[in-house]
């Protein structure tokens, strides 16, 4: 016989933002992720009535930590820690890096896969955001080494990942022939060629024209679009960059043809300085030769403390997180900071460089270019029809330059900081999805 419903139906409990948070949060404030629940932090007083809903952003909705045992090539067999963090996919499938490096935490990914979300909702890309890492020195391997930790650790992230699931990018240490390595487990996996499934893969597999210098060309059209903003003109203005990576070195390269002076250089190996101005390309050859930084005969090696206190116009990091700290935050002499790397400055950096009239153009937007070109990458491979590199570069400026000036207008809207203004709309627009798709179940 059919009873009544024994259920108890409760009425559904308050969020409380004190409960205990799963363990891996903690301790909240310390580290990138820490960095990261600030930002949010700072915005949820302009979030309104999505504002009861913000938790979900303070938490990743799923993180996967794997375990890549690989065969050595002398036999012995090594263990890797490896790790897909999805921070949000209300707006669309999971989109970000994977970076290998030997000082990869769980808090740094989730924190990158947070900036993640937020940079894909600002510049309205159909993402949420992800970010994949392994612990690992890929100098120390063989190119077989390096193959086999790549398709290992796709294989055990392939449950989550896939072109409406989540797509994988390079991201520090990690490169087109990596991509190509992962796309290819991927499709042996599924039996079926998927091209869509990783992008910055070479243009042989349906990488895009223009995606190897997207994250550099966005730097730039933000420090464009900036100096439009403050009356600075590019001609003769002084750039320093610290990385020369895949992102500084595009990024010199665009400054140095719109005729600013690159006066300074920070690589892992040194610093190099020269007051009239470096030949980037010159040095670009010099190092894709193999040859010692400190030999470029273009300029001279300074110590690398220095670097912070070089005058500028333009000041960009373009290396690794929490570069710009309160040590040396109060020493920077430049009127526009470009955020190349993802989470370069800390909270209280932030403030200091603010408080001293430096214009801070914030990673979320500054270095977007890369997943801009990776979405038109995923556009091109789903459609199989592809773009020249003028569309993909015209376009890739337009988005960039519309994302920046309603920015630009929301801050001085809102009387706050671009990171502020760029952490408030990206919330919102992944709360008002959140809302509108309900919660299941
Ligand atoms: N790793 C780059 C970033 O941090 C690009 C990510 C992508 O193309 O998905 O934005």
């Amino acid at each position: 016989m059919r009873g009544r419903s024994t259920i108890t139906f409760l009425k559904a409990p308050k969020m409380n933002p004190s409960h205990a948070l799963p363990s891996y949060l903690e301790p909240a404030g310390v580290g990138p992720w820490g960095v990261f629940l600030q930002q949010v932090e700072r915005a949820t007083s302009s979030l309104g009535e999505l504002a009861y809903l913000v938790e979900t952003l303070k938490r990743p909705k799923r993180i996967l930590i794997v375990d890549i045992p690989i065969k050595l090539d002398d036999g012995s067999v090594a263990h890797f820690e490896g790790y897909r963090v999805q921070h949000n996919t209300s707006r669309g499938p999971g989109k970000g890096g994977v970076r290998f490096h030997q000082d990869v935490t769980l808090s740094e990914v989730m924190a990158l896969a947070g900036w993640m979300s937020v940079k894909n909702a600002v510049i309205g890309l159909p993402f949420g955001g992800a970010k994949g890492g392994v612990r690992v020195d890929p100098r120390n391997l063989s190119r077989r080494e390096l193959e086999h930790l790549t398709r290992r650790y796709t294989s055990e992230i392939g449950i989550v990942i896939g072109p409406d699931k989540d797509i994988p990018a390079p991201d520090v240490n990690t490169n087109e022939q990596i991509m190509a390595w992962m796309m290819d487990t991927y499709s042996v996996m599924h039996g079926a060629t998927s091209t869509a499934v990783v992008t910055g893969k070479p243009l042989a597999l349906g990488g895009s024209r223009g995606r190897r210098d997207a994250t550099g060309r966005g730097v730039f059209v933000c420090g464009r679009a900036a100096a439009a903003r403050i009356g600075l003109s590019l001609e003769g203005a002084r750039v320093c960059v610290q990385g020369f990576g895949n992102v500084g070195n595009a990024a010199a390269r665009c400054f140095h043809d719109a005729k600013a002076k690159v006066i300074a250089i920070q690589s892992v190996e040194g610093t190099v300085h020269n007051p009239a101005g470096i030949d980037v390309y010159k040095l670009g050859a010099h190092q894709q030769a193999g040859r010692p930084f400190a030999e470029f005969a273009g300029a001279s090696v300074v110590p690398n403390e220095s670097f912070w206190e070089i005058e500028s116009e333009f000041l960009i990091p373009a290396a690794l997180e929490q570069q710009i700290t309160v040590a040396n935050a109060g020493k920077i002499r430049t009127r526009v900071l470009l955020e190349g790397a993802n989470g370069p400055t800390t909270i209280e950096a932030d403030d200091i460089l603010t408080a001293n009239g430096i214009l801070v153009v914030p990673d979320v937007i500054a270095n977007a270019g890369g997943v801009t070109v990776s979405y038109f990458e995923w556009v091109q491979d789903l459609s199989s029809y592809f773009w020249t590199e003028e569309e993909v570069n015209g376009r890739l400026d337009k988005i960039m330059s519309d994302a920046f000036n309603a920015l630009w207008e929301a801050a001085g809207e809102a009387k706050v900081t671009l990171r502020t203004a760029a952490f408030t709309l990206a919330c919102r627009r992944m709360l008002e999805a959140r809302h509108l798709r309900g919660l299941y179940p």
